[in-house]
C-alpha cells in the first residue's frame, strides 16, 4: 500500500487511492455538519483557498442554504480575482493520428472509419489565417499521441509556423500545448519554442478505472502520465494546465484527486496549476457518453465548478464550447475566466468547413455560434471579453505569476489589457452590433480603473489603436 505523501514523485502517493477515499468518507459523515460547514466556508473567505478535505466537504454539502452560500461565494471570489473579464480562446488541432487506445475518445487506434488527418505547415498557415481573421490571438494545440506521425519535431515546427503568421493586424500570441505526456528533454524543446501554458488532462485520477479506459499505448501508463506536470516543470514550463473528463469516473473522486494534484505541484514546486479545466464527456464518432456509468448533471457541474473556484481562487478556470450556450452561461460567474469561442473541434475546419463525409472531430460540439456571437453575448451578460495574453510575453509566469495573482495586483494588469485588447477586436473583426457594445463598455470601464495614471495610459494607447497601432500592454 502507498502512503499518502503530497511532496512525493510517485503518482500513488502524491495522488492516493487511500486518502482519497478517506477524504469521501469524511465529507459524507460530515455533509450536514453545519458547524464544520460554516468554518470551512469562514476558512474560505480568506480568499487563501482550501484543502482537499475540506472542499470535499463543500462539495458533498446538502443543505440547501449553506449550499447558496458556497455560490454566493464562489461568485464573490470570481469578481476579486478576475472581475468581469473572460479570456477568449480557440483550440487548433494538428493531427489526430493516435496510437492510444482511450476508450471514450474517438481518435483511439481502432476506430478505422474516422477520417484521419494532419495539417501541412501550408495548411497549418491558412488555419491560422483563418482564426486570425476571426480575431483570436490564443490558441490551444492539441495533437493525438503518434511518434511516428506527430513527433515533437513536428510540433515544434508547427508553433514556430504558428508565431511566425503576421496577417493584418492578426497575430497569435499565446499558443498553450495541450500534447501527449513525454519526457524533460521534450518539455525544454516546449518551452523553448515559447508556448504559454502546457495542458494535460488526466482524465481520471482512479488508477484502476484509468488502467481500464486507456488499456492500450503508452498513455496506459498512470504513473507516467500523472507525473507529467512534475516532468513539465522540470523542463522549466511553470504554466501547467490540469482537468479531469467528468463522467469517467465519480465525481467527487475526481475532484478530491484535482485538489491533491493542486497540492501536490504546489508542495514540490511552490506553485500551483495555473487552469483547471472542467470538461464532460460529449457525443463523438463511436463514442455514445451514456455507456459511461458517471456522468453529471448541470446542478452538479455547477457546484463542481463553484467548489473549485473557493478551493483554488488563484487557479483560471476554463469551459470549452463541449458545453452549450446556457450551461456556459449558468457557470460563467460561479468562477470560469476562460472560454473558447467559434471552435472547430476537427483536424483543420477553420480555413473551410470540414465536409461531413470527412468527419475527423474529437467530440460534437455544443455552441455552434461565431466568435462575434459569443463577444457580443458576453458584452450583453456584462463581461469583458479580453483577448490579452499579456503575462508570459512579459515574464509573468510560474511563481512570479501566482504572487501577483494571490496578492490581487494582476488586475492592475488584467483589466485595462483586456480594455485595449477588446479594442483591437472591435476595430478590427466585430460587426458593427458587437462594436457599438463594445466601445460603449470600454468607455464605460475605463471609470473602473483605480489608478488615474494607469487610466491615462488606457486612454491614449486606446486613440494609439484607432489609429492602427497594436499590442500595446501591461
Ligand atoms: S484522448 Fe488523446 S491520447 Fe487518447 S485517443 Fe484521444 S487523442 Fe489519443
Ligand atoms: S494580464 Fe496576464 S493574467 Fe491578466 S488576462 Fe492578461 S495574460 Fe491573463
Amino acid at each position: 500500500m502507498y502512503k499518502y505523501d503530497p511532496s512525493s514523485s510517485k503518482a500513488e502517493e502524491f495522488i492516493n487511492h487511500e486518502e482519497i477515499l478517506e477524504t469521501l468518507a469524511y465529507a459524507d459523515a460530515n455533509k450536514d455538519n453545519i458547524a464544520l460547514i460554516d468554518e470551512i466556508i469562514e476558512k474560505a473567505k480568506l480568499r487563501k483557498g482550501l484543502t482537499h478535505r475540506e472542499a470535499s466537504v463543500l462539495l458533498a454539502c446538502s443543505d440547501e442554504e449553506k449550499n447558496q452560500e458556497i455560490y454566493a461565494l464562489a461568485e464573490q471570489i470570481k469578481k476579486d480575482f478576475y472581475g468581469n473579464r473572460i479570456v477568449m480562446f480557440a483550440p487548433l488541432y494538428l493531427s489526430n493520428y493516435c496510437i492510444n487506445g482511450c476508450v471514450y475518445c474517438p481518435y483511439h487506434l481502432k476506430n478505422k472509419h474516422i477520417a484521419r488527418k494532419k495539417l501541412t505547415q501550408e495548411e497549418i498557415r491558412r488555419e491560422v489565417i483563418a482564426l486570425q481573421d476571426m480575431g483570436h490571438k490564443r490558441l490551444a494545440l492539441e495533437t493525438g499521441e503518434d511518434p511516428v506521425n506527430n513527433p515533437i519535431e513536428y510540433v515544434l515546427e508547427s508553433i514556430d509556423t504558428i508565431y511566425g503568421i503576421k496577417h493584418k493586424n492578426g497575430a497569435i500570441r499565446r499558443v498553450n500545448v495541450n500534447i501527449a505526456a513525454t519526457t524533460v528533454e521534450n518539455y525544454k524543446k516546449l518551452k523553448d519554442a515559447g508556448i504559454g501554458t502546457y495542458i494535460l488532462f488526466q482524465e481520471t485520477y482512479h488508477k484502476e478505472s484509468y488502467e481500464k479506459l486507456h488499456p492500450t499505448g503508452p498513455k496506459h501508463d498512470y504513473a507516467y502520465h500523472t507525473e507529467a506536470m512534475d516532468r513539465a516543470q522540470l523542463g522549466g514550463i511553470d504554466d501547467v494546465g490540469l482537468g479531469v473528463l467528468f463522467g469517467l469516473e465519480m465525481y467527487r473522486y475526481e475532484f478530491a484527486g484535482l485538489l491533491m494534484h493542486a497540492e501536490h505541484l504546489e508542495a514540490v514546486f511552490g506553485v500551483g496549476p495555473h487552469t483547471i479545466s472542467v470538461p464532460r464527456i460529449k457525443h463523438a464518432d463511436d463514442i455514445d457518453p451514456d455507456a459511461f456509468d458517471n456522468g453529471i448533471d448541470d446542478d452538479i457541474f455547477a457546484k463542481l465548478v463553484a467548489c473549485i473556484r473557493i478551493a483554488v481562487p488563484y487557479t483560471g478556470m476554463i469551459i470549452s464550447t463541449r458545453e452549450s450556450k446556457k450551461c456556459r452561461e449558468r457557470v460563467l460567474h460561479l468562477g470560469i475566466s476562460q472560454i473558447s469561442g467559434g471552435s472547430r473541434t476537427s483536424v483543420g475546419g477553420y480555413a473551410e468547413p470540414e465536409p461531413e463525409e470527412e468527419n475527423s472531430a474529437q467530440f460534437d460540439v455544443s455552441d455552434n455560434r461565431t466568435l462575434d456571437e459569443v463577444v457580443r453575448w458576453l458584452m450583453e451578460l456584462g463581461y469583458i471579453p479580453s483577448f490579452c495574453t499579456a503575462c508570459y510575453r512579459e515574464g509573468r509566469t510560474g511563481d512570479r505569476f501566482m504572487s501577483l495573482c494571490k496578492s490581487g495586483q494582476i488586475q492592475n494588469c488584467c483589466h485595462p489589457n483586456a480594455l485595449m485588447t477588446l479594442k483591437e477586436y472591435l476595430l478590427d473583426y466585430a460587426s458593427p452590433a458587437t462594436r457599438a457594445i463594445g466601445d460603449e463598455l470600454i468607455v464605460k470601464e475605463l471609470q473602473n480603473i483605480p489608478k488615474e495614471h494607469v487610466r491615462e495610459i488606457v486612454v491614449k494607447n486606446l486613440a494609439e489603436i484607432e489609429k492602427g497601432n497594436r499590442d500595446f500592454r501591461f
